[in-house]
């Protein structure tokens, strides 16, 4: 069979995996690209692959970065299944027409600049409606079920403990009388997260794809003091006089967010502040994990039960639907804590909240998710000190803070004691959904503590599963190639001839040269 990278690979987002046995081609999450422009461009134009040969697409989660693409496969002609689970197509169902209405709007903004141009109009990648159409074509299936796709492919969901509904997908697959499985990690949650349940772990896989966002960090102490850290912040920016404003993704980072600030109130901590969640999306998806009891932990199931009313609910909270009521709140000098999407302050409400709070030092900004590389939280993170907020200079003069605590991803060391719990090791591990040198840095671990055998795969890169389990890559994606003019070709030929001479010169292992005059046959086979 042979396994395709069409997203996440060397990047967080835009998750896309193809499997294709020969008889049948499959696909595993069908992501949007998010973060610097080049990397959005790859949203745009027509998919590296032909969305009418798939036969299935699964859904690990509902996050843009892996769903947000379906709605433009089924434009594109895609008429196979969809399998999530239950919770995944309920946020979906509020999630993907958000996406599209915002990319709607986008494209609006930029068709009003070209018509006064007189140059041509774009079209959005796709649009509400369009994901509206595209939820029929989902099927769900409950976590720990073994449902048969066919003859060859059988499939199973179990929890990921990442947001609610989240999968880690089970695949075992059928060719000349020989079953392979494949594991797909989806995103791993972060052990002890609020609302559900921790990741499940497996027993064996032959092939293993792994996420390694926080491939190459630990969350430590903020994992074990995160509402601590929360409270100080919240009572130290009150004192000042200022707002504390949250960038959160809209599903399961604010619903966390509200489950802390309950505890907190419980407690006593807490008194009389006002919380404010600033996102419409956010408030749907509060409302669908208080229907969705069921996949709830213990701990969350029981102050349900006993409360008699979601945990969710807290007072002081006020959901702000309209954009109305939303711009009220930049009125607001100080005492209200601001949760408002996006999570990584490039689109959406937030922009607002920042334009309103960035330049006073009385007010803080609490990160308390990923920034991707080139979005505008990234840039205040690392410290920037003037942003661009809607073509105004802003100044950043508040306190920035992150808490890595409230981080829905496994650290390093969970992912590698998740791959530790694995009784029969993979034959090989793919790392996929990190930045190249968070994936290396993982990938680097696996091969030192489980002597497993790792690849961090290229956007479009393709390998080949023999029988004998060899992995074997094919080099240079066709795909890759149309796209390069032939003077960047001519460049990378050059760098190239430069690498391999250096190589040539600089190693003494008698090994490392058989692996190079190997490779070097594998080129002149291919050029011949
Ligand atoms: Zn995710
Ligand atoms: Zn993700």
């Amino acid at each position: 069979m042979e396994l395709i990278f069409y997203g996440a690979a060397k990047t967080v987002t835009g998750s896309c995996f193809l499997i294709n046995t020969g008889a049948t081609k499959l696909m595993v999450d069908c992501g949007m690209f998010q973060g610097s422009k080049k990397i959005k461009e790859r949203n745009y134009g027509d998919f590296p692959f032909d969305p009418t040969d798939i036969d299935f697409l699964i859904l690990t989660h509902a996050h843009i970065d892996h769903s947000g693409l379906i709605p433009k496969l089924v434009k594109h002609g895609f008429e196979g299944q969809i399998l999530s689970t239950g919770a995944t197509f309920d946020l979906c169902s509020i999630m993907l027409p958000d996406s599209g209405y915002i990319q709607e709007m986008e494209i609006e903004r930029k068709n009003r600049k070209l018509r006064r141009a007189g140059k041509p109009l774009l079209e959005p990648i796709y649009t509400s409606n369009d994901a509206y159409k595209s939820m029929k074509y989902f099927r769900t299936i409950d976590y720990g079920l073994m449902v048969s796709l066919n003859d060859c492919i059988s499939a199973r969901f179990i929890d990921a403990g990442h947001i609610m509904g989240s999968a880690i997908v089970e695949l075992w697959i059928k060719e000349q009388n020989q079953t392979h499985k494949l594991v797909f990690t989806g995103d791993l949650g972060n052990f002890n997260q609020p609302i559900i349940n921790d990741p499940n772990t497996v027993d064996e896989a032959d092939f293993l794809f792994i996420e390694s966002t926080y491939g190459n960090r630990l969350h430590d102490d903020d994992n074990r003091d995160k509402e601590e850290i929360l409270y100080n912040i919240i009572k130290e920016t009150f004192e000042k006089g200022g707002n504390v404003i949250i960038p959160a993704f809209a599903v399961e980072r604010t619903q966390d967010l509200l489950y802390s600030l309950n505890n907190l109130i419980e407690k006593g901590k807490l008194k009389g502040v006002d919380i404010f969640v600033d996102s419409p999306l956010a408030i749907s998806a509060t409302e669908i994990f208080c229907r969705n009891i069921q996949y709830f932990d213990e701990e969350t199931r029981i102050k349900y039960e006993v409360s008699g009313e979601c945990p969710l609910f807290l007072p002081n909270l006020q959901f702000t639907r309209t954009a109305e009521e939303s711009k009220q709140l930049n009125e607001r000098k100080s005492g209200a804590i601001i949760i408002s999407a996006s999570g990584m302050c490039d689109a959406g409400r937030i922009k607002h909240h920042l334009k309103h709070n960035l330049w006073r030092q009385e007010s803080t900004i609490l990160f308390v998710g990923y920034q991707a590389d080139g979005t505008l939280g990234r840039r205040i993170l690392d410290g920037e000190k003037s942003v661009r907020i809607h073509g105004e200079e802003i100044t950043v003069n508040a306190r920035i803070e992150n808490i890595n605590g409230f981080s829905s991803h496994s650290d390093q060391r969970s992912l590698l004691d998740w791959v530790g719990k694995i009784s029969n090791p993979p034959k090989k591990i793919f790392i996929v959904h990190g930045e190249e040198e968070s994936s290396l840095a993982l990938a680097d671990k696996i091969n030192q503590i489980f002597d497993i055998e790792t690849v961090v795969p290229d956007y479009l890169e393709s390998y080949l599963i023999k029988e004998d389990l060899n992995v074997e890559p094919v080099t240079i994606p066709e795909q890759l190639i149309s796209k390069l003019t032939i003077e960047e070709l001519r460049g990378y030929y050059k760098e190239l001839i430069d690498k391999l001479d250096s190589m040539i010169t600089d190693y003494i292992d008698e090994e490392k040269y058989n692996e190079l005059y190997e490779k070097l046959r594998a080129i002149e086979k291919l050029a011949s």
